[in-house]
């Protein structure tokens, strides 16, 4: 099925929230709301011109490789999607190192394109310093500002509804996102010439699936902590992993970033199961975290970094060379050692959406990701694992045979505690 509109992609819950439809729609008539249980989802205020770009650069309704580099390596490409090299490193900024989320490789990249290579700046995602349980999208020009927004959110950011802010900038900008932001941008940068002009780098973090706002408030009142005194809230950081902290008048609280990260993960909506992305192959420069070994308590930070680009290892060798990064080539095997849950998550794509369209249920279009062949090195239990758990979930949320739109009342409810969302 084509999709037709953005409030369809958002009622069949395909929508991923990166915020590329409010950039792209001609009539600014669509609105970002932070849906509680779900994500932040496109709402379509009335005034729609019919022009189809919100569809056009949805990556929630088709996100699909067209081309790669002719440096990647196709041994790779099946699994991991375009990789021309794989580094471990990290800041050598020692602030960007210990409060990233991982060694801040990604800020401490963003941090060299501004200060050696004329970017104007970075656009990215940080906590709303007015309600920090959820995010706002955010420039940051300084070191300061980077420092500001470093580490891993596990919440709903939309970082392309500040696409606008690269187009209008003096200078080109860099792009922090999560692999469907940076397919997003990607999209957007084929709809604009001046966003593909003022686009400097694009760095993608590795991402599992977003956990909604509900799992952030959930862990919240399990501390009996009230969301609206929350002053600051870090997912993890300050340390590698580092600990989820909330801080208020009341005091600090706390949890390690692997115990806050499995309740999270509970909360992650259908949509983000059915990625195949979770290195960010649409990215000039992804990052994850190296798990290929046990990490030791109080070790400082370290960042898998894969180069993606010819454009992505020029700015990566570059950085190193000046002093911002310090790397070391590694085994490209490390991949799958660090990221087998993602490599799993990925081979089981074909089998969920099979499970969805047994039920009727419109499904993405995800092409140059050699779904069947992933599926295909799937164990017989984790097939049937996968579309069992598929059909079940699809069945217990009601996604089957038509369209579910959102509950009013939650809409309602999210309209009226939440401001109109947009970048600053
Ligand atoms: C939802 C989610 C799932 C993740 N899943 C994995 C995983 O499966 N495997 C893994 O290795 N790592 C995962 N991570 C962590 C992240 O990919 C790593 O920490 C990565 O190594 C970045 O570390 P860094 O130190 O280089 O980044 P930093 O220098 O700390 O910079 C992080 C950057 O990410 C941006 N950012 C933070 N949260 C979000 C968000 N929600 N949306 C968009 N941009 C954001 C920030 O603006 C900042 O620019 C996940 C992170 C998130 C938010």
């Amino acid at each position: 099925m084509n999709f037709e509109s953005v409030n369809e992609i958002a009622a069949w819950r395909m929508c991923l929230g990166c915020g590329a439809c409010a950039w792209a729609c001609t009539s600014k008539g669509i609105r970002l709301v932070d849906m509680t249980d779900d994500g932040i989802r496109p709402v379509v205020d009335g005034s729609c011109a019919g022009c189809g770009r919100c569809v056009d650069v949805c990556p929630g309704a088709d996100t699909s490789h067209k081309s790669w580099d002719a440096d990647a390596d196709p041994k790779l490409a099946g699994s991991w999607g375009p990789v021309i090299e794989v580094w471990e490193g990290h800041a050598v900024d020692p602030e960007i190192r210990f409060q990233g989320s991982s060694g801040g490789a990604a800020t401490a990249l963003a941090l060299y394109c501004v200060e050696k290579e004329g970017s104007y700046g970075a656009v990215h995602a940080g906590a709303d310093k007015e309600e920090p349980c959820r995010n706002r999208t955010r420039l940051s020009k300084s070191r300061e500002e980077l420092l500001e927004n470093a580490g891993s959110r596990y919440s709903p950011a939309s970082p392309c509804d500040g696409l606008g802010i690269i187009e209008a900038a003096p200078s080109k900008c860099v792009f922090i996102g999560k692999p469907c932001d940076v397919a997003g941008l990607r999209k957007a940068q084929s709809l604009s010439s001046e966003l593909d002009g003022k686009t400097a780098l694009a760095i993608s973090i590795f991402c599992a699936g977003t956990p909604s706002t509900r799992g952030t408030l959930d862990l919240l009142a399990g501390f009996g902590k009230d969301p609206s005194e929350i002053q600051t809230l870090r997912y993890r950081g300050n340390g590698w992993p580092g600990n989820w902290t909330a801080g208020s008048k009341s005091g600090q609280s706390s949890m390690p970033y692997k115990d806050a990260w499995s309740f999270l993960q509970k909360y992650r909506p259908l949509r983000c199961h059915l990625c195949p992305d979770g290195t960010g192959e649409f990215a000039d420069i992804s990052c994850g975290d190296p798990w290929y070994r046990e990490i030791t308590p109080g070790e400082p930070g370290l960042s898998l970094i894969v180069a993606r680009t010819a454009e992505g290892r020029r700015v990566l060798k570059a950085a190193a060379d000046s002093g911002y990064l310090k790397i070391k080539k590694i085994d490209p095997a490390l991949l799958e050692k660090s990221q087998i849950n993602l490599l799993q998550k990925r081979r089981a794509v074909w089998g969920r959406l099979l499970a969805l369209r047994l039920l009727l249920v419109p499904v993405p279009k995800l092409r140059g990701f050699s779904l069947f062949r992933g599926w295909a090195a799937l164990a017989f239990y984790e097939k049937v694992r996968t579309l069992a758990g598929t059909m079940r979930r699809a069945l217990k949320r009601g996604y089957y045979g038509r369209a579910r739109a959102f509950p009013t009342r939650s809409i309602t409810r999210d309209i009226s505690i939440i401001r109109k969302r947009g970048a600053i």
